[in-house]
């Protein structure tokens, strides 16, 4: 059989070239190509490869491997999680300083495939234990820095609790956070009246007066979202013009309970202790304060990418979020990817997050098979992996 192959891969030119005496020049050309091309080919197929053999020897007394580290615990990386595990690459899920991420304080979820109605917490536990049942696993932890091992071949991640460990490949779900009014009364009726995801909560709003503070195009489609079920809302713009589109604008029109106040800025959120029952506001040009009696306030007025910590890595917009190659979840950094709000400056839903969650296990599985990681080389890596999660 060697004997055939050997006869076939030397032979191969001469046969492609129909080896003319007069012509052998050429041929000799196309022979030494031809063989040059058959011997680069493995030395640069092999060049990005892990060197599992120099991995081992590394991690021999230091257990800290992980095969593939999720940043994030909402549904962007559970979701990754699930396809990762599943597809057997022992994966560990970083829950961070807001486990299950902000659909943890969505009261009514009716917006998720597959769930007609429900609580943000309890879709996160459900996703949770999918992702356990295929054998992720999770550290309550967070992480605080990360660099490049200076031989490339991994990441070193350190975490808040001191550890550090070791991954081959990362992905990205830290979200991003709605940002705060930062005003006394609004952690307190969090969730009491006080809302950021007008998706989410809109029922909340069922015949009440509601409030939307904010002046952008995310504000004003909270306005469309809650129309069908408040009683009344007031827009409060700090400004004396929003900063939304024209064309976002003109569709506020078409409601009739929808009032436009400008040079309006939210001071105070107040209620009985128990839920909200009204805001004060400050007219910006006359320096007068009203209490505007509601039952409800939306906060929309922009969100933070949590990408702090990855500034140095990778490329991120003007905005903070994670730049994305083309169709793919990959960043800039080869055996970093990114999922969910953390990279969405646009749609911004669990549902949506979760299928970006999905492309990013799925660019990482390829990334990590690509480099050399088979079945094989997990079983033979398995004892320098890491171990203590829950
Ligand atoms: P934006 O940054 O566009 O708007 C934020 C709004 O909140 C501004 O009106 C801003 O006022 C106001 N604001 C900020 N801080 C405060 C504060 N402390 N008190 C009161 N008001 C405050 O954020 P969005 O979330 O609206 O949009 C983000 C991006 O997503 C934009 O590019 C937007 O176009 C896009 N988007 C597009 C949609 C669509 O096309 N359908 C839907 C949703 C978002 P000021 O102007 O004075 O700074």
């Amino acid at each position: 059989m060697y004997a055939n192959k050997i006869t076939f891969y030397l032979g191969m030119p001469f046969l492609m070239g129909k080896v003319n005496v007069g012509k052998l020049k050429v041929n000799m050309l196309l022979y030494f190509i031809y063989w040059l091309a058959l011997l680069c080919f493995p030395i640069m197929s092999q060049k990005n490869a892990f060197d599992i053999e120099k991995i081992q020897g590394i991690y021999q007394n230091n257990p800290t491997l992980i095969p593939l580290v999720v940043i994030g615990s909402g549904p962007a990386g559970l979701s990754a999680a699930l396809y990762t595990a599943r597809a057997k690459i022992y994966t560990v899920i970083i829950s961070g300083n807001e486990p299950g991420g902000q659909l943890m304080g969505s009261t009514y979820v009716e917006n998720m495939p597959g769930v007609a109605s429900d609580k943000g917490h309890v879709i996160i536990e459900s996703m949770e234990q999918q992702a356990v049942q295929v054998g992720a696993h999770f550290l309550d932890d967070t992480i605080k820095q990360i660099e490049v091992a200076p031989d490339g071949y991994y990441f070193i991640l350190h975490t808040e609790q001191g550890m550090e460990l070791h991954a081959l490949a990362i992905i990205i779900a830290t979200g991003a956070a709605s940002k705060r009014l930062e005003i006394p009364g609004e952690s307190l009726y969090a969730s009491q009246g006080v809302y950021t995801c007008a998706v989410c909560d809109c029922r909340q709003a069922t015949d009440k007066q509601v409030l939307v503070i904010g002046g952008g195009d995310a504000a004003i489609e909270a306005v469309m979202h809650l129309a069908p079920y408040a009683q009344s809302i007031t827009m409060l713009v700090r400004r004396d013009r929003m900063r939304a589109s024209l064309i976002m604008q003109d569709k506020l029109k078409r409601y009739e309970h929808v009032t436009v106040v400008h040079q309006k800025q939210v001071v105070e959120i107040v209620g009985d202790d128990n839920e909200m029952t009204g805001a004060y506001v400050l007219d910006t040009t006359t320096n007068e304060k009203v209490l505007l009696p509601a039952a409800c306030a939306f906060v929309s007025i922009g969100h933070i990418p949590n990408t702090t910590l990855f500034s140095s890595l990778i490329a991120l917009d003007s905005n903070g979020y994670v730049e994305l190659s083309g169709r793919s979840q990959e960043t800039s950094y080869p055996g970093i990817f990114a999922a969910g709000d953390v990279a969405d400056t646009r749609y911004k839903q669990a549902g949506s997050a979760s299928g970006y969650g999905i492309g990013a296990a799925l660019d990482a599985i390829d990334y990590l098979r690509k480099k050399g990681f088979s079945d094989g080389v997990a079983r033979s890596l398995e004892p320098c992996y890491f171990k203590k999660v829950r």
